[in-house]
């Protein structure tokens, strides 16, 4: 453990994930959350320094980092409705680029040169070529992906000016809780596959619509890359290692480099649980290219980085033990 981390959108559903293995790891931390979809509940308040408020708070931010003088920022604070984001960009634009402007300005202001951004595969745009690497054309199709897109840019330009480095990790599909179910996904609204499927199983839903069976995959049905949460929290403590070594501005993909299709991922929730899914099927939902697939080669070399859960019934079996646990799958706020 080194100097103390800033983690922005720590009470989220990968942020918190992150901040227990930085914990385990010994590392000091001060999360601040707004908590508009965070929950104070999926953090351990003994051991954080937690403050409830919004980057985009300059005063706030620059009391911070007067106080704590954070050594790097890891930056998960964001919104991630995709369809959202089409009907109401500004929203998504003044919350995932430039509210975190404001806390670049602090960074910039009290030289903290270290940024690990949660950015997404969502900045590709559609795929011309899968299995997808860093060099692919980055083409977004929705304000979320260009929201992330353009501050990917702006972390770019930052390095050139004053020597900001960022290390960009491109996340594919979220997936997974934590197995030991203290923490996990609680989205509200629910719109993922994975906990969509066991809130069929659970009986929380009538059933699991499947968005588009036409698709040209060889079931029909659309193909993604699903990574677990705590394989996503490691990347994030290996990205911090790799900054603190002197490393340079990156984008990194974090993915398994499989991908699984909607039917087989209904198949396998089935076994996990134990229960019979019911299933409907759906016309495609705006926006959804056929497949999705990670290169993970470069995590590898740069951070020496790799998926130790690659099999989906693991991240299916961890959602269904927070589902079903003493929480069942909500936090209490
Ligand atoms: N999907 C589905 N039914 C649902 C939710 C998702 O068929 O109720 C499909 C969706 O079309 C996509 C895949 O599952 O092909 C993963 O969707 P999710 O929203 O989990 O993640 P995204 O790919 O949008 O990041």
């Amino acid at each position: 453990s080194q100097g103390t981390l800033l983690i922005t959108g720590g009470a989220g559903y990968i942020g918190s994930h992150t901040v227990k293995h930085l914990l385990a790891q010994g590392e000091r931390l001060v999360v601040l959350d707004n908590l508009v979809f965070g929950h104070r509940e999926a953090l351990p308040l003994d051991q954080v320094t937690f403050i409830h408020g919004d980057m985009s708070d300059a005063e706030l931010v620059d009391q911070i980092f007067c106080d704590h003088q954070p050594e790097a920022v890891l930056h998960f604070a964001a919104y991630a409705y995709v369809g959202e984001s089409v009907t109401d960009p500004l929203k998504y634009y003044r919350n995932n680029l430039a509210a975190p402007l404001v806390l670049l300005e602090a960074m910039q202001r009290h030289g903290c040169r270290r940024f690990i951004f949660s950015s997404t595969c969502a900045t590709y745009g559609n795929p011309v070529h899968v299995p997808m690497d860093e060099s692919h054309p980055q083409a977004p199709v929705n304000p979320y992906g260009a929201s992330k897109w353009m501050l990917e840019r702006v972390l770019r330009d930052c390095d050139h000016a004053w020597g900001l480095k960022s290390v960009f990790l491109r996340y594919f599909n979220a997936s997974g809780c934590d197995p030991e179910g203290q923490i996990g996904e609680d989205h509200d609204p629910e719109t993922h596959l994975i906990p969509r499927i066991l809130m069929a199983a659970a009986g929380e839903i009538a059933d699991i619509t499947v968005f588009g069976t036409d698709y040209p995959t060889p079931d029909g049905t659309c193909i993604r890359d699903y990574i677990h949460v705590n394989d996503l929290a490691s990347a994030h403590a290996l990205a911090l290692g790799y900054l603190r070594g002197g490393g340079s501005t990156e984008a990194v993909n974090l993915g398994t480099g499989r991908g699984f299709s909607v039917n087989e991922i209904i198949q396998t929730a089935q076994a996990v649980t134990g229960k019979s899914i019911p299933v409907s099927y759906g016309p495609r939902r705006a926006g959804d290219p056929p497949e999705l697939i990670c290169q993970p080669a470069k995590a590898k070399a740069l951070l020496g980085w790799e998926a130790q859960h690659q099999d989906p019934r693991e991240h299916i079996q961890s959602a269904w033990n927070w589902m079903t646990g003493p929480k069942k799958g909500h936090y209490a706020e």
